[in-house]
């Protein structure tokens, strides 16, 4: 017994030692165990899956070290049951936990969060949260609304979009979009809001956007409906490559868009985990698959961690960042701390110790590797600085092409040459609807003796043009003449647009081709390619007649103006030479020269005789006496170089006036036109020229509206062909306007037919598509691209010049155009020379006469001044073509005679002959 005593004291005191050290072990190192506990929404699986799997991972990979193993227990918690939350929790805090992960329902969030805070637990979640405001001991993984909402907003005005729909499932929609709903810019964006209705028919609310002709889209709905949102779209017609759509739902990747991929719609959005890491990659195709390599190892053959299928959804890769998280932090504070796990009391409010420090790591800690991106969070607890990717999709399914974060704003990182790679790829393999208006040569009926049957039934310039623009792109055109062939005018009464553009406004069309002029109306309802001609209004009239041989057609070489002046310049020449004959003494002339002692003097150049040398020189003639003094010779030498200049200009222009048809035309220009109301002149009904005589601004053509339009019958026509026609019937009585390159091709095969004047505007034709298209990029791309080819030009030859008839006009163009009268501008310069000639001689004439008087005073011994009042009067009497001789003072019988024996002279000094 007494051994056996001693036997039992030893055992307990090897039993209290080995107490004592293991007490001192644990009080030094982590527990053994750490427990956290995860509190689910009782439906949500994946988060309960993705929680236990995170832990176990930790646990396979000895992440904590030191044999410690991290325990998760999980509550299933029905949905909104606060008290059922509360119990739950308070039962696993009086067992020992060091932090709570969830739940993912906002009504039991609030609580639970409430609870940690009391008892100073770290409460970790990863839920879509609203609020400003958390409590101390609280962090939310999930991006803050606030800059998700941001991000929307960033994404819109990169797109550039200025209307859009906001189509939302809920409120909680319209808290995320908050920064867009209050845009900080006065009117940016023109926004309607629809509700998605409950239910599963989308298709009125869709009908309803689409009515109003909203292309752009920002939809707001769970991720689980989106494939139904847009299925639905599709179905109405609303998943076309004129539609964009932004879908809030940052989970893109786990909606099936297989259908959609080919519609050209624009479908972006955002992406919070980061799919291009090996990690997130590894860890996809595990859950998808079903199979983990940790769950195979710990838990043995044929019992699965995770249910085949699941995916790595938003919540679910935070639910995993969360435990990664939390357990660095826990090693921060394993490192700096002895950790002591206690039991704590909900209602005692005990807290546990080590939860403020454990919160902080949590804060502080900048976990770069998470699946989510790096994690940080603000001094709330909030996560606002974050990396998303902007997804697109594209033909070979979602693309990224840019990122976001709140320092620099959405960027798109795609390169300049994938740009129009993308482009051209949403037009590849495509069928475009093509509506189209007959004009020949734009669009014709094919001629041929076989059956025709699809688009080989047409054909002309805007159809060659087209099959090689699809030709580049690779794309399929289908050709639908448009009823009424009405190219599209807007109805300001109703509203409504007609024709083509109709089509192309109502969806029938993809693209609308003809002559059609981009015209600043048209470019408000859809868009224009880049212009694939130019031209202006003009005249179509007939061609000239010939004018009956006049009575007076030698008048024609010279303008009326010309034979005015020379007339004038005739009479002008004769009577400056009769004047300066009269002033210059060496026209006083010697009428007996065998008498060296004249008693007269005798000037030749009387007023009949000058207009006689004048006109003889005119005439080529010349006549019997020829002037002596240097001015006289000078007027006499001027006129001849005039005559002469003048003559062979008459002569050579006669001969072409002869030899050319005169044709009658009795409008030039349009102001001819408007000038007179015998010539009745109109355009095509509803066109762009109406148009442009309606809204013009200029008088002219406003005046010319109102004829137009108060002419009965009416001068407006149904086509163009219509107009040509009557132009042709109506013999010179009818012009039409019409564009210059229409002209031009019927000028070319109607040789009856002439563009008259220049043109009243400048314009260019170009393929219309609706608004937003996205078919504009790549076909204005082409388009440039057959414009530098020179592709454009050697079509328009093809169709203007060459085929259907063209250059049967040529060999008669070259009759058209005769001479044309000479006017002042062609023959002023020798008026000018003229006139400098007659100046000249003035000069010369006036120096010759002062002269004379200077010597005569001198001689005479008489005031220069009686000389010159003497002599000018005896000049401008213009009477008697000779004059006495003067006398010296010696000779003179009586000083009151004068000198020539006339009265009129104070002196009588008789002068002799120089
Ligand atoms: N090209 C014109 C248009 O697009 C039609 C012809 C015209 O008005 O002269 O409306």
């Amino acid at each position: 017994m007494k051994v056996f005593g001693r036997m039992s004291w030893a055992v307990l005191a090897i039993g209290v030692t080995l107490m004592v050290l293991c007490h001192v072990q644990e009080s030094e190192q982590i527990p053994p165990t750490i427990t956290v506990v995860g509190l689910f929404d009782k439906e949500d699986i994946k988060q309960q899956m993705v929680f236990g799997y995170a832990v176990d991972r930790i646990n396979q990979e000895r992440v904590l070290g030191k044999g410690t193993r991290l325990i998760s227990r999980t509550e299933k918690i029905p949905v909104g049951d606060s008290f059922f939350a509360h119990k739950r929790l308070c039962q696993n805090v009086g067992a020992g936990i060091v932090a709570v992960f969830g739940p993912q329902s906002s009504k039991t969030s609030a609580h639970v969060q409430s609870i940690c805070d009391a008892l100073e637990i770290p409460h970790i979640e990863t839920r879509w949260d609203f609020r400003t405001r958390r409590d101390d001991y609280s962090i939310n993984l999930y991006p803050h609304p606030s800059a998700l909402s941001k991000a929307y907003l960033d994404i819109v005005r990169l797109f550039n979009w200025k209307t859009f729909c906001v189509l939302y499932d809920d409120n909680m929609g319209l808290v995320r979009l908050q920064e867009i709903l209050k845009t900080p810019k006065k009117n940016e964006f023109k926004i309607m809001y629809k509700r998605l209705p409950a239910g599963d028919d989308f298709r009125p609310i869709l009908n309803e956007i689409k009515m109003v002709e909203e292309y752009n889209i920002l939809l707001d709905c769970h991720t689980e409906k989106v494939f139904d949102v847009l299925k639905q779209a599709q179905q109405i017609g609303m998943v076309t490559a004129n539609y964009n759509y932004i879908l809030t739902t940052l989970d893109l990747h786990l909606i099936d868009l297989e259908d959609f991929k080919y519609s050209g719609t624009n479908i972006t959005a955002l992406r919070i985990i980061d799919l291009s890491r090996d990690e997130v990659r590894n860890l996809t195709e595990d859950w998808h698959a079903g199979q983990t390599r940790y769950s195979n190892r710990l838990y043995g053959k044929g019992e699965l961690m995770m249910p085949k299928g699941i995916n790595m959804t938003t919540e679910t890769a935070l639910m995993y960042d969360a435990v990664q998280l939390f357990v660095k932090a826990l090693k921060r504070l394993d490192n700096s701390n002895d950790i002591m796990v206690t039991a704590s009391d909900c209602e005692q409010e005990s807290s546990w110790g080590h939860g403020n420090s454990l919160i902080n790591y949590l804060k502080v800690e900048e976990m770069v590797e998470g699946l989510t991106g790096a994690i940080s969070f603000d001094p709330s607890g909030f996560r606002t600085d974050f990396w998303l990717d902007i997804l697109e999709l594209q033909r070979p399914g979602i693309v990224k092409v840019g990122y976001w974060h709140p320092s620099t704003g959405a960027n798109f990182t795609r390169t300049n040459g994938e740009i129009p790679t993308n482009m051209m790829e949403g037009i590849q393999n495509k069928t475009l609807r093509v509506s189209m208006a007959f004009n020949d040569p734009y669009v014709m009926l094919a001629e041929s003796a076989e059956k025709l049957t699809g688009n080989d039934r047409y054909e002309g310039f805007c159809i060659d043009l087209l099959t090689e623009v699809a030709a580049k792109l690779k794309f399929n055109f289908v050709l639908i003449p448009v009823e009424g062939n009405g190219y599209g005018g807007f109805n300001k009464t109703t509203g409504n647009w007609s024709g083509m553009i109709k089509e192309l406004l109502e969806g029938r069309a993809d693209l609308a081709m003809t002559d059609l002029t981009i015209s600043h109306e048209r470019q408000q309802a859809v868009d224009f390619t880049m212009p694939f001609m130019n031209l202006g209004i003009s005249i179509l009239y007939v061609k000239p007649k010939k004018a009956p041989p006049s009575l007076f057609s030698f008048l024609s070489p010279l303008s009326y103006e010309v034979w005015i002046y020379m007339i004038t310049a005739y009479v002008g020449v004769s009577l400056l030479m009769y004047f300066l004959s009269r002033l210059s003494p060496y026209e006083w002339q010697n009428p007996h020269p065998c008498n060296p002692d004249p008693e007269e003097l005798e000037n030749q150049f009387t007023l009949r005789n000058c207009l006689w040398f004048a006109i003889g020189s005119l005439m080529q003639q010349g006549c019997d006496f020829l002037p002596q003094a240097v001015s006289t010779r000078l007027v006499a030498g001027m006129w001849w170089f005039f005559t002469l200049i003048m003559i062979s200009s008459y002569t050579a222009n006669l001969a072409a006036f002869l030899t050319i048809e005169q044709m009658e035309t009795p409008i030039e220009s349009v102001d001819d036109l408007a000038r007179q109301t015998k010539i009745k002149y109109g355009t095509k009904d509803s066109g762009t020229t109406k148009n442009f005589f309606k809204s013009s601004k200029f008088e002219i053509y406003r005046k010319m509206y109102r004829f137009m339009e108060n002419e009965e019958p009416s001068v407006f026509v149904r086509s163009n062909k219509a107009g040509v026609e009557r132009v042709e019937n109506d013999n010179g009585l009818y012009a039409f306007f019409m564009e210059s390159t229409s002209i031009e091709y019927m000028v070319e095969r109607r040789c009856k037919l002439t563009q008259v004047g220049g043109l009243l505007d400048s314009k260019s034709y170009g393929l219309a598509l609706p608004k937003r298209s996205p078919y504009k990029g790549p076909i204005d791309v082409a388009l440039l691209t057959l414009q530098s080819e020179g592709r454009f030009h050697i079509l328009k030859n093809k169709w203007f010049r060459q085929k259907k008839g063209g250059g049967k006009c040529k060999e008669e163009a070259g009759s058209g155009g005769g001479a044309s009268e000479l006017n002042l501008s062609n023959v002023g310069g020798v008026f000018v020379v003229l006139m400098s000639g007659m100046g000249l001689a003035t000069v010369v004439a006036m120096a010759e006469f002062g002269s004379e008087c200077w010597d005569i005073a001198k001689v005479d011994k008489v005031p220069l001044m009686q000389v010159l009042k003497d002599e000018l009067t005896f000049v401008f009497k213009c009477k008697g073509s000779s004059k006495p001789v003067r006398k010296k003072p010696e000779e003179s019988e009586t000083a009151t005679e004068d000198a020539y024996g006339s009265n009129d002279y104070n002196y009588t000094v008789k002068k002799p002959l120089t």
